[in-house]
């Protein structure tokens, strides 16, 4: 009884937000103003070192995806001088809902409602602009964990939730991902085989025609990892050597089939 109840609230609920969607997706796959794209720095452990490197931060810290966004927008051949501005927000107190690792298509379905409705209540600030695309950000102490969390990034909704390490030598890698969550909130897909890790051929290759194939010179930002070998992809730096792909620069609109 009690789980039929909180089905039809569930489909009640996503109905009720399917228009919104749609005009959320036309707004941000205009690309005739400038996206206004809020990180909301947490602190995923409630580390002293993780509140000492929120405290650190500054814009200048996500300078470099704005740049991204610009330099491979013009490629494109858009006209619209700065696509994507990063706005960085005051940190939060709370954390976003996990997803369960084991969660299945309902279970998905609700975390996304209560992610939703966490980021309509996590991002108002006084003083600042409300942001059309938030990204929460949990950074985590380096020395107590070897890999972060998944992140995710939700077209429906317009929001992301980045897990990065507090530590400034990865502030490259985790301007990438930032990047990476973003561009699903705007439409894109990802582009390596979910089992493996590896870019898919050719849509996952920056230059799919390169001669010798491997290594890669470069990153498509949706696989996320440069093909070494055909077994092998490494996760680049920083985005100085990511591009964003044709199949990528397609399913958000900067480019027309
Ligand atoms: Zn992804």
């Amino acid at each position: 009884m009690w789980k039929n109840l909180r089905i039809a609230l569930l489909l009640l609920v996503l109905a009720a937000v399917a228009g919104q969607q749609l005009l959320e997706r036309r707004a941000t796959q205009a690309w005739k103003e400038t996206l206004w794209v809020g990180i909301f720095p947490l602190n995923a452990d409630g580390s002293a070192s993780a509140q000492a490197y929120i405290a650190s931060l500054t814009p200048a810290d996500f300078a470099d995806i704005e740049a991204f966004f610009a330099r491979e927008a013009h490629r494109y051949g858009l006209a619209l001088e700065t696509p994507v501005h990063i706005e960085l927000y005051p940190p939060g107190p709370q954390l976003p809902p996990t997803l369960a690792a084991d969660a299945g298509l309902i279970g998905r379905a609700w975390w996304t409602l209560e992610l939703r409705w966490f980021a309509w209540r996590h991002s108002d600030f006084p003083g600042h602009a409300p942001a059309r695309i938030r990204i929460f950000v949990l950074y985590h102490d380096p020395s107590t964990l070897e890999r972060v969390p998944d992140s995710h990034g939700l077209q429906k909704g317009l929001v992301g939730v980045v897990h990065a390490f507090a530590d400034e030598t990865l502030a490259g890698s985790n301007a990438m991902v930032i990047a990476h969550e973003l561009m699903h909130t705007v439409g894109a897909s990802d582009k390596y085989d979910l089992a493996s890790g590896l870019p898919l051929y050719p849509l996952g290759f920056a230059d799919p025609q390169q001669e010798p194939l491997y290594p890669q010179a470069a990153t498509e930002l949706m696989a996320g990892r440069r093909p070494l070998s055909a077994a092998e992809a490494q996760i680049p730096p920083n985005l100085s050597h990511v591009i964003v792909g044709p199949a990528t620069a397609l399913e958000i609109r900067w480019t027309r089939p």
